[in-house]
């Protein structure tokens, strides 16, 4: 029998955040992959998690994955974690992930604190269907990405760094147009959270006065549904173009 694979999500900011499951899986790991180890360090010694620690980010994920696979192809049961938030989702774990499913070894991915969730659901945006798209491309690929989105009719969801926000609304209101509803969620969980809505107009005059320091996630209004005419148009107008 292999060991298992479990991927434990850890707080976004607030360290009550994490689920007893998730402390005895630690708890109980023959190793824990952490992507930064002085990061991760400060959280299991506060939990008084003294398992052995060892570096998995996106620049050793590639050449290091093999060796985690035999560990676990050794019965040695393996813990993800990231900085903040559930591996895998913008952070390292997918790679992994689909090495072990090549090698019939369990994954286990444990239910907890993910940055996206929280912002989509005080955004007062539709959450029934939604579209994530963690970090944009900062250059290749932008555009042709900003083009798709602006004819997604579901709730779209962008992770984002403070000193770029300004510019990518500014970019959403030339994709998007500028009576969006838009959603800026910082620092959740932690003492200085806020949720900024308003349409994407609003929101450029907001930050322009007000610039924000954090971590952002920004929920997108998706676009308005059009008729089965409407679609026809437009598909033969991009067709013409
Ligand atoms: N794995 C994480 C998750 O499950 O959400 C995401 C990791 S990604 C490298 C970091 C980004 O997530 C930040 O730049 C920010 O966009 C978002 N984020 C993480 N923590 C946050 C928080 N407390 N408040 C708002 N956004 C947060």
């Amino acid at each position: 029998m292999a060991g298992i694979l479990y991927l434990v999500p850890t707080p976004i900011g607030n360290l009550e955040d994490i689920t007893l499951r998730a402390l005895r899986v630690l708890k109980e790991a023959d190793v824990i992959l952490a992507e930064d180890t002085r990061q991760s360090i400060k959280l299991l010694k506060h939990y008084e998690i003294d398992r052995p620690l060892v570096a998995y980010h996106m620049h050793n994920e590639h050449r290091s994955l093999q060796k985690f696979v035999d560990l676990l192809l050794a019965e040695k049961n393996v813990a993800l974690i990231s900085d903040a938030g559930t591996p895998g989702i913008s952070d390292p774990g997918f790679l992994l992930v689909r090495e072990c499913l090549r090698n019939q070894i369990i994954v286990n991915c444990l239910p907890g604190p993910t940055a996206f969730v929280p912002a989509l659901v005080k955004s007062g945006l539709p959450s029934d269907s939604f579209s994530f798209e963690g970090f944009l491309p900062e250059k290749k690929g932008r555009h042709t990405l900003l083009t798709a989105l602006a004819a997604e009719e579901r709730t779209i969801i962008v992770y984002e760094s403070p000193h770029r926000l300004l510019k990518s609304l500014q970019q959403f209101k030339t994709y998007f147009g500028g009576n969006r509803t838009l959603s800026v969620s910082r620092e959740l969980s932690k003492i200085y959270e806020e949720t900024v809505n308003g349409t994407i107009d609003e929101l450029i005059v907001h930050f322009t006065q007000k610039p924000v320091k954090g971590e952002i996630v920004i929920v997108i209004e998706g676009a308005p549904k059009l008729s089965k005419k409407e679609m026809k148009e437009r598909d033969l107008a991009q067709k013409i173009a």
